[in-house]
Parts: structure tokens; sequence; C-alpha cells
């Protein structure tokens, strides 16, 4: 998949299902596109409610965008707020049908090289209108995957320079130029360098290949790492937009002055444990200066991540966008296989690894494993994964195989939250939460029932307002009458009960019963239950408990 990094995040947009079908054959061909659909007609990753608004917006954060819908309206919507050229984001229209790919903005982003891209997938010639395109069939300012323009202004010049007439050369390896049908000349004054140099000459379209690789020997405590990076290119002259990647020994996996260096200079991390060249007895930061670029996979490897996600309840309007993105950069998902369906669809990319609910320390434990080999994991879990779910089942894991294998410790191990059912459902139905409550899971397969019993019990006295959790299943038929036995001896039969089923799902149900209604043909392990305190109250048809105590 070359070439397809620089379109991170991008926004496939859609009216209604008809394109659905197209969005999704794009959207597989990239490494972070999401299709965005309007909210209630079309189940797409992401819904906004008002087109015109929402690409406004993708435009302002520039999102690259792929509207499947006419040009009209594309350049409707976009009309008020066009912003400056070199900054605005690719924007293309597509047909509905696939049968047509309009570049209309970004030139400077590869709004043309996307264009390709999407008429390759969608086996249709891209309508490029650019005259340097057209003209040298190649877009000086958008380099492919490795390489990186020094300068835009530069290069704009340079372009409407060639435009006006005038001859190049090239300086360096530009393998990507060899058809294209630039004027040469070999003793023009116009130059293509291609060199991981920082030149700045006016007469120059200075290109950068990604090939210098700087290894950090040593962490030296308290040491901006970065800056030493810096320092180093700059007595090289060379320019840092060529740093293909830091590296350094394994035993500083978790270093995290590395990583903010990393971050810093916006390149990978890699990990060898003996140098990937010779770096004599330098000690601290060596370079490595290649005038290609380095494929930075083959280099030693990364460090290993793990993220225990929340879905949320179901729907992908309750998912968090921290949870979204742990998804995307994933090249491993595991799962019950529901909520990993939940979770997809998946690009051909990543290995979706499916498993029975109830193995879960050891789904635990092959996260770890694959993890461990550099691999970006995660584990997903429905609502919150803290909540009765994998988060707690990981650090388990962690706990009882740490030991055995220390490289489980060199994993970046993340927990993201996620909208527990009890919070999606409380808020369906108003506030009945807006007062002190506890949580509880009725599930005696992992503890006594004795103690639940107990816990129910106290929670009564308490008068705090109770979400059950797992309140019943085929295995467990009587559990729950049992729990509402105990209940009623703490609170009135006129206490107000919410019922939500499968929120935020298709078949989402919300019951509000008293708790005399209450019994367990009313729920299943589907179902949240919610019972209220002596103070939650009905008012027309929401719920709520109020902040005050008497
Ligand atoms: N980690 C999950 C809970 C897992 S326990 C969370 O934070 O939501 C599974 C129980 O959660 C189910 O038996 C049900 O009681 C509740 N539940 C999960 N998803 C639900 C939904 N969409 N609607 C209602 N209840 C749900």
């Amino acid at each position: 998949m070359a070439g397809l990094s620089a379109f991170r995040s991008m926004a496939i947009v859609v009216l209604g299902p008809a394109a659905l079908d197209v969005a999704r054959r794009i959207q597989a061909r990239f490494v972070d596109a999401r299709v965005h659909g309007l909210a209630n007609r079309v189940n797409a990753d992401i819904a906004y409610a008002d087109f015109g608004a929402h690409l406004r917006a993708l435009y302002a954060s520039g999102t690259p965008i792929v509207a499947l819908c006419s040009a009209g309206i594309v350049i409707r919507a976009l009309a008020p707020g066009l912003a400056d050229k070199s900054a605005e984001p690719p924007v293309l229209a597509v047909a509905q049908d696939g049968s047509a790919v309009v570049p209309l903005l970004g030139g400077m982003r590869g709004v043309n090289v996307l264009a390709r891209e999407i008429g390759a997938a969608l086996d249709v010639a891209p309508a490029i209108t650019t005259s340097g395109e057209l003209r040298f069939g190649q877009c000086l300012l958008a380099p492919p995957e490795g390489y990186v323009l020094a300068d835009i202004e530069r290069g704009k010049r340079f372009v409407s320079d060639l435009l006006a007439g005038q001859a190049t050369r090239i300086e360096g390896r530009a393998p990507w130029l060899d058809e294209a049908a630039l004027p040469r000349a070999a003793d023009a004054r116009l130059t293509v360098r291609v060199t991981p140099q920082a030149i700045s000459d006016e007469h120059s379209l200075v290109i950068h290949p990604r090939g210098v690789l700087a290894w950090i020997g040593d962490v030296p405590r308290d040491d901006d790492v970065a800056e030493c990076v810096r320092i180093a290119l700059r007595e090289r002259g060379v320019s840092p937009l060529a740093l293909a990647a830091l590296v350094a020994p394994a035993h500083f996996m978790t270093s995290a002055s590395l990583e903010a260096a990393a971050r810093a200079l916006d390149v990978p991390l890699r990990f060898c444990d003996v140098p990937p060249f010779d770096t004599g007895d330098a000690r601290g930061v060596v370079l490595r200066v290649d005038d290609a670029p380095v494929d930075v996979q083959s280099i030693g490897r990364a460090r290993g991540r793990l993220s225990v996600i929340g879905l949320g309840p179901g729907s992908a309007e309750l998912m968090t966008p921290a949870a979204r993105s742990a998804l995307t950069a994933a090249q491993d998902v595991l799962g019950y296989e529901t909520y990993v369906r939940m979770a997809g669809p998946f690009r051909d990319d990543q290995r979706v690894h499916m498993t029975d609910n109830r193995e879960e320390l050891q789904r635990a434990a092959h996260a770890f494993e694959l993890a461990s080999t550099g691999r970006r994991v995660v584990v997903v879990s429905s609502g919150d994964p803290g909540v009765f779910a994998m988060a707690a089942a990981v650090l388990e894991a962690l706990d009882k195989g740490a030991l055995e294998h220390p490289e489980w410790n060199q994993v970046k191990l993340s927990v993201v939250p996620g909208v527990s059912a009890s919070l999606a459902t409380a808020a369906r139905a108003g506030a009945p939460l807006g007062h002190d409550f506890c949580v509880l899971s009725l599930s005696d397969n992992l503890k006594p029932w004795s103690v639940i019993e107990t816990r129910i019990a106290h929670a009564g006295e308490a008068d705090l307002v109770m979400a059950f959790y797992n309140p019943l299943s085929k295995a467990r038929p009587w559990q729950f009458d049992r729990a509402i036995e105990i209940v009623k001896r703490y609170r009135n039969a006129t206490t107000p009960v919410v019922l939500g089923r499968d929120i935020g799902r298709p078949a989402e149900a919300l019951r509000v019963v008293t708790l005399g209604e209450l019994k367990s043909d009313l729920v299943d392990m589907r179902t949240m239950v919610i019972v209220g305190s002596s103070t939650t109250r009905v008012v027309g048809d929401w719920v709520y408990t109020p902040r005050w105590y008497e």
C-alpha cells in the first residue's frame, strides 16, 4: 500500500446508503479512512447532522475529504470557507456509483495522487485538470512516499518558472521523475535537487529523501534527546526533514525521553539489539545519511503497543475518538466475536482474532504475546473496558505472567475508556444516576452468590441507586428474582426502575417500571437494570435522582 500514509484520517462523506458500497471500496484502500454518513440515514463509522457544516469543519481541520456526491454540492458547501491554497486539504468529488473521480482542491497536498489512487480502486480515469500535472505528467510538488518537499513556497515559484518555459535538470536520484515530461537541459539554471542536505537556493526545488537514521546509543538522563539529534543533523548539514527514524538499543524500549524525542521530531522509533550500521566507538547520537529513502519497517522492531479499549454501548457515535484512533492504528484486534464485529469494518492488513467470551485470560495473554513482537494490538470490550470487562483481565494476565515473560513489561500498555452501559442507559432515561449510586454485576461466575447478596443488602441499606450488569442468563435463571427480593426489603414498591436493552444498538428499547412490577421475564443478558433510591422520581417520560438529600 505504498503512498497511502500521506492521506491519514481521510473522511469519505456519503449522503445516503446508495453510496455506501463505493465508499467502503475506497476505504479499503487507505490506512486511515472513515466513512461519514448522514445521521439516521446511513450506518457509517461517523455520523453527522448537517452536510455543509460537517464538510466545512472537516476542511477547516485539514482533513482530506472524498465526498460521494456532485462536485457542485461540494463547491457550494465549501465556498464560504475557502482558505489559503497551501494549507488546504485534498478535496475530491466522487460519483455515487463510482463512475467519476474529480479532484477539486488541495493540489499542493497531493489531491491528484489521491485521485489516481481512488481511480485505480474504482477502475476509472480521474479527471485531472491541473496544468503542471498535465504538462509534466507529475506534480513536482507532491513527491511520492519516502520523499518530502523542503519548501512549498519555493516549489510553487519553481513550477511557475517551468510553466513559463524554462528548462530544468535533476541532481540526485528521482526515479519517479524518469517518466515525467519535464523540459530538460544539462545546463539549466533551475535544478531539482534530491538530497538529504539542507540547501536553500533560489533556483532549486529541493526534495529530501527520508534516508537518515539516528542511532541513539546512549540515553543520557535529563537530556533533551531531540535537541541532541537536531545538533547532530546540523553538524552534518542534513535537513531534519530527511530524518527517517530514531533507532536505539532494545533495552531502552521503555524510555520516556526517547519516546518524547521521536514525537518531537515526528519520526518512528525502532529498537535493535545491535546497531543497524557501523557506529564505530561513538557514543550518543550517530547518524547514517543515505540519499535514498530507507524502509523503516525493515529496521529492528517497534515497541509493541497493547490498548484495551471500550467501544461504548454499540453505536459509532458513542465511541470515543481515542478508541477509534486505537482501532485505526491496530494491526491485531482481539475480542469476543460480537464486539469485534461491532468494532469493524477492518482493512485487509488488520488481523482479527475472535474468541469465545469466556476465554478472557487466554485472550489477554495472547494479546501480550503479539504486542511483545512489536505489533500494535487492541483488545476490545463493549462499554468501558474497566467495567466487568477486559482491562482487569489484561492486568491480571500481566500480574500472573510477567515473571515468566519479562518481555510483557516492555509493551506500551494503555486503557482507553468508553461509555459504560449504565451511563448510556441512564442518559436515555434522564438522570437516574444523578446522586450516589453503585454498580453491581449479578453474575456469580467469578464470585460467590453470597457476596452478591451481601452487597445488594448493603447498597439497599445505604440508599444507593443500583445499576445491575449481567442481570440474568440461561445458566443463572433464579438469581435475578432473588436479588430483587433483597432490594424490596429496603425500597417501596413504587421505586422507579429503568430497563435499558440494547442501548445504542438498532434494537434499542427503554422501559420504566416500578419495583413492584419488576420480574425476571422483563430482563435478559442484554439488559441494564437501574433501580432507583428512595428519592428517585419520574417526571413525564423522564427518571431522575435529585442532587439534594434530606
Ligand atoms: N464493559 C461493559 C459491561 C460488560 S458486562 C460496559 O461497560 O458496559 C455485560 C452487561 O452489560 C450485559 O449483561 C448488560 O447488563 C450490560 N450491557 C452491555 N451493553 C449493553 C447495552 N448496549 N444495553 C444495555 N445493557 C448493556
